[in-house]
């Protein structure tokens, strides 16, 4: 029997390129991946416990999923459930947990597993509320969000994972204790994959892992060596990096992006801007050495984009050091930052620190972090206002009169839109005409 599998994921890019190479093994094998939950007989759900509210919500979703077809096998995947296995198998409607070191094999262990002739275990006992199942209120909207990678849909930025795992042990991060050791995929592999979807006319191919400059650890390579031989080796048009530590990276790490295939964007997690802080945290990288890697690739590589995440409120963190991270963060600029309030995950080493921050300190450094962050965002955009810049289009939304509105990004990831006709997958130049939303979120662009 051919299975009907709706895709469903929460969470980091990981989880995302997770979904596109799930897609492509079934797709490979005749199945279907299905675009609505009710047309599934298989749905697998990949989940995230980054924060405790991503937990709730991966549970929330499954809930949400089971109860729009309680017909289909339910499968769930992911950091929720590699952290709480027994707690996810509870779950209402549950029939499978895939433990995230099986991942990479899930198509074929939940497909030699899982009868799909056969009613799922939970239509047969009506009266059985397990305690864990959530309130029946999950939203229509949240799981059409959610459900990405199909490689039947637009074929314009695919995520690839490159790695998985972290030997990192950042006092905060419970990732590290979910995904495991590090573990590379092989150069070889990478380059067939990206051609693959080259072939497929994808325009954009982002490498993404748990701990991605740790690539290549397990192989005796690195992330240098693999980015050169996918610029050398492949005919994508655009490379993008996701999510990068700030450390572990060679001296001549800029001289990559002599290739214009290679986008001038780093998102380079800083977490906070006070060394203290970083010490409680366990971060391999202070701020002096932030600051000379940020000044080393500014220097050698054009219109670079860097983004940051950051926590506010860490356990102990004085009203000094959040000035401390506040005025570092204005001294190195970023075009975007992701800022978190503290949130203790259960089994971390930040769990047990103590000088804990209460919830309205929080809120308030978050506020006062957000406000200086929109302010660098506005002004690194208005630094591109009335100029013309590459932006990858990608799908479109039909207007009445006949055109389309089109969204994008630059090369170095700004966000633009623009009202055109057959834009959907092509990189075309764009003039940026105007910024949009408060605080800056986008611009309006002419093509
Ligand atoms: S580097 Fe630190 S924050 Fe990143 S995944 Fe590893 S332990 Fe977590």
């Amino acid at each position: 029997m051919k299975a009907a599998v709706y895709l469903s994921t929460l969470g980091c890019r990981l989880n995302e390129a997770e979904l596109v190479s799930w897609t492509g093994a079934l797709e490979d094998q005749g199945h279907t991946v299905v675009s609505r939950v009710q047309d599934a007989n298989l749905i697998v759900l990949n989940t995230c416990a980054v924060t405790s509210e991503a937990s709730r919500k991966s549970r929330k979703l499954a809930g949400s999923l089971h109860r729009k077809n309680p017909n289909a096998r339910l499968v769930v995947t992911g950091c929720m459930a590699e952290l709480e296995p027994e707690r996810a198998a509870a779950l209402a409607g549950v029939d499978m947990v895939v433990s995230n070191m099986a991942k990479d094999a899930l198509v074929a262990e939940v497909l030699n597993k899982l009868d799909l002739e056969a009613m799922p275990q939970m239509a047969t006992e009506p009266e059985s509320a397990h305690p864990y199942s959530d309130p029946p209120d999950a939203s229509e909207a949240q799981s059409a969000l959610l459900q990405l990678g199909k490689r039947s849909t637009p074929r314009s930025r695919a995520f690839i994972k490159v790695q998985d795992g972290c030997r990192n042990h950042c006092s905060y991060c419970v990732v590290t204790i979910a995904r495991g050791d590090e573990r590379s995929s092989s150069i070889a592999n990478l380059i067939d994959e990206i051609n693959g979807l080259h072939e497929e006319s994808y325009k954009e191919a982002v490498l993404t892992g748990v701990h991605l400059g740790g690539y290549g650890h397990d192989l005796d390579t690195d992330l240098f060596t693999l980015v050169r031989a996918l610029l050398r080796d492949t005919d994508i048009e655009r490379l993008r990096l996701s999510s990068l530590e700030p450390w572990d990276l060679p001296k001549n790490f800029s001289e990559l992006w002599d290739n214009p295939r290679l986008m001038p964007h780093l998102h380079l997690p800083l977490q906070s801007g006070s060394d203290t802080v970083l010490r409680r945290m366990s971060r391999r990288c202070f701020t002096d050495e932030y600051r000379d890697l940020v000044t080393n690739l500014r220097a050698n590589v054009r219109d670079l984009n860097i983004t940051t995440d950051l926590i506010v409120g860490f356990p102990g963190e004085t009203d000094d050091e959040f000035t401390e991270s506040l005025a570092f963060v204005e001294e190195i600029g970023f075009g975007h930052m992701h800022i978190f309030g503290f949130s203790p995950r259960e089994g971390t080493r930040a769990e047990k620190l103590i000088g804990r921050i209460d919830g309205k300190t929080i809120r308030e450094r978050s506020r006062a972090m957000h406000r200086v962050a929109a302010r660098m965002k506005e002004q690194h955009m208005a630094g591109y206002l009335g100029t013309s810049q590459p932006v990858l289009w990608e799908s479109g939304r039909a207007l009445e009169d006949g055109r389309t509105a089109f969204q994008g990004y630059t090369d170095n990831y700004l966000r633009v839109r623009t009202v055109g006709i057959e834009l959907g997958n092509r990189v075309t130049m764009a003039k940026l005409l105007e910024i949009e939303g408060t605080p800056a979120e986008r611009f309006v662009a002419e093509v």
